[in-house]
């Protein structure tokens, strides 16, 4: 995917998101009343956050130029001065932060902020400026132009989980090129309060770390896992519930006492109170969950040796929230994607435990064989990853049984979807569904668009070793699109079809870790949609102009999630026209066969920037060390 017309996704599901957020305002403030420690240390209540108000200058605060104000027509929640982050109608970053150091001995921390949002965005379903806020690497909340509303709203988050840690606080507001919307912010302020923490005469509830010491080798484990997964959908498709196992084995030589199930949707959650709901734990004793409530460590009953087998086994819930996004609803259409609870990877750099992010993927696994049987009312249909068979469930119901073998992920969608379907000369059976705002011109344009691309890039790469794809089309996605295996949202866009479908190679077929390696799969796939509508990238590389000395193609989500203005103009634009470079310098006829040997190398498996580079190398006799520092391509 890629920016407002391809990928970023900063601000998906805003609006279900803040609604969540004000309604789980809690300020939970831990332990006071029955479950009380009886013997605790003295509380001493503190707020911690530095000219909160705005009224004392700018200090201790850092923001960019223009944000702390008086006037301009935006008022003050109280007193004069306030935060005015955004309002300039053209695309604009503004940033306010500062470093809070929130003492221990308390048992809980609330953070308050009043917060005014107005637009002259007219849309009521998608995001275009958003205002994240962070403590720490942890997103509270992201409100967007569909938050707009008069007056002030007084937003609070339970932040106990930081007592005891200096971290940074932060807004980031970011506005497109559309028009106008203000984030407006005033009294921020930090408290802590409740009992003392009891002395720790007993271990505290553990969380589990983010990672484990690495363990001795780089094989990826847990390893072949195999999903079976039964859900059964209300009468709107909305709420899913079942069950799920996952059969794996132990590929590394060091023993795998735990696996990490990622519950990514739970990002669209306001953690705890999360879309994605795994009980009934089997196989293993689950812990606490972690990373924003999108990892859970399961503990297997004993330590697998290399080659040894297990099987963990839960009951699920899937609620999909509003918005017209990855997942999220539009209307009566819903869209399912990252919500199948998936094994997280241990290889040499530990439990790859990342955060989701909002402006790409951040997804990472290893080719997996499903079986996912959906039960739902038979007026819905239900376009999902590998094929699927329909039978008969009970009265005015459809069980669809989707199998999938040697894939990342599994997603679906869930509707009165129009649907026309094609096969591609190469033999891949191609189906197109499409919301009701749709017209069967576009759907039909979009179907000739996905058979040209899917057999274009199988000439290139290697044969599209599935069955089948599925392309749902939905014009209010904020995003231009989004890859599943055999499986991706679009809009009526056929660049964005065309990338999107080159990601079936690169990420699907090829996988890589999207959080630390996002150029693996973006700067390819786009590299993929130039050579499939016959775009040379001619002097691509003249308009280049780096941010900063420290901004890479090869950067993590890391780097551009602080700094997501850059992601897609570098990421995307600088990494595809390297790749154009890269077939200049070396020649056609050598890209052309190191592309496809690469792909052949990595089938179904992972792939690194060393492996790439290595692989280049190896294709042509001319030193690339200068050609990976220009266009800094690191790793
Ligand atoms: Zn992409």
């Amino acid at each position: 995917m890629r920016k407002r017309l391809l990928s970023l996704m900063a601000g998906a599901g805003a609006a279900g998101l803040a609604l969540a957020v004000s309604l789980g305002v809690a300020g939970t403030a831990g332990a006071t009343g029955a479950g009380a420690p009886a013997r605790a240390a003295a509380c001493a209540p503190a707020q911690v956050v530095g000219n909160g108000g705005f009224e004392s200058g700018t200090s201790p605060w850092t923001a960019s130029s223009g944000v702390i104000t008086s006037g301009g027509g935006q008022s003050a929640h109280s007193g004069s001065a306030f935060a005015w982050l955004n309002g300039y109608g053209s695309s604009h970053t503004d940033t306010l932060s500062q470093s809070v150091a929130i003492p221990a001995g308390c048992s809980a921390a609330s953070l308050t902020v009043w917060v005014h949002v107005d637009t002259a965005e007219t849309t009521t379903t998608t995001a275009y400026d958003k205002l994240t806020v962070k403590l720490g690497s942890g997103t509270l909340a992201t409100y967007s132009n569909l938050n707009a509303g008069t007056g002030y709203v007084q937003r609070t988050f339970d932040v106990s989980a930081y007592l005891g840690q200096n971290v940074s606080l932060a807004f980031s507001g970011t506005e497109d090129s559309g028009l106008q919307t203000s984030f407006v912010l005033d009294d921020v302020s930090l408290t802590t309060s409740g009992d003392g923490t009891p002395p720790p005469t007993t271990p505290p509830p553990t969380t589990p770390p983010p990672t484990t010491p690495p363990p001795a080798d780089s094989t990826r484990t847990p390893a072949a896992p195999g999903y079976t997964v039964s859900l059964s959908s209300d009468a709107t498709g909305v709420t899913w519930t079942g069950h799920e196992s996952v059969t794996f084995t132990n590929a590394s030589p060091s023993p795998l006492g735990d696996v990490y199930l990622r519950l990514w949707d739970n990002y669209h959650g306001s953690c705890p109170t999360t879309p994605i709901t795994v009980t009934n734990v089997s196989g293993g004793t689950a812990g606490a969950l972690s990373v924003g409530c999108t990892a859970l460590d399961i503990t297997l009953p004993a330590p697998l040796a290399q080659g040894q087998s297990g099987t963990v086994g839960f009951d699920l819930r899937i609620v999909v929230p509003s918005g017209a996004d990855r997942f999220g609803r539009d209307g009566a259409f819903s869209f399912i994607g990252n919500a199948l609870p998936l094994l997280a990877i241990r290889d040499g750099a530990g439990w790859h435990l990342d955060p989701y992010t909002n402006n790409g993927e951040s997804f990472y696994s290893l080719a997996a064989d499903f079986r996912v049987t959906l039960d739902h009312p038979t007026g819905l249909q239900v376009p999902a990853t590998g094929t699927s068979v329909d039978t008969p469930g009970a009265s005015g119901r459809t069980v669809t049984t989707a199998t999938a073998t040697k894939v990342r992920d599994f997603a679906w969608a869930a509707g009165a979807f129009s649907k026309v379907s094609g096969t591609s000369p190469a033999g891949v059976k191609v189906n197109v569904y499409a919301v009701s705002g749709i017209s069967s011109a576009n759907a039909q344009s979009m179907l000739t668009t996905s058979i040209s691309a899917v057999d274009a890039h199988a000439g290139r790469f290697g044969a599209y070793p599935y069955a089948e794809v599925d392309a749902v089309l939905d014009n209010n996605f904020w995003f231009g699109g989004m890859e599943y295996p055999g499986f991706v949202l679009d809009l009526v866009d056929s660049t964005a079809l065309t990338h999107e479908l080159g990601h079936q190679w690169w990420y699907g077929i090829v996988g890589d870790d999207e959080y630390n390696n996002p150029w693996l799969d973006e700067s390819f796939a786009d590299y993929s949609t130039d050579l499939a509508l016959g775009k040379t990238g001619t002097n691509c590389w003249s308009s280049v102009s780096w941010a900063s000395s420290s901004e890479k193609i090869t950067n993590s989500m890391a780097y551009w999630d602080a700094h997501s203005s850059r992601y897609s103009t570098v990421v995307y634009g600088y990494g595809k026209c390297a790749l154009h470079d890269l077939r200049r310098l070396i020649g056609d006829s050598a890209m052309t066969s190191l592309l496809r040997s690469y792909a052949q190398a990595h089938w179904y498996g992972v792939s690194t920037t060393a492996e790439f580079k290595a692989a280049a190398q190896a294709a042509t006799s001319t030193d690339l060390t200068s050609f990976w520092s220009t266009h800094r391509i690191d790793g």
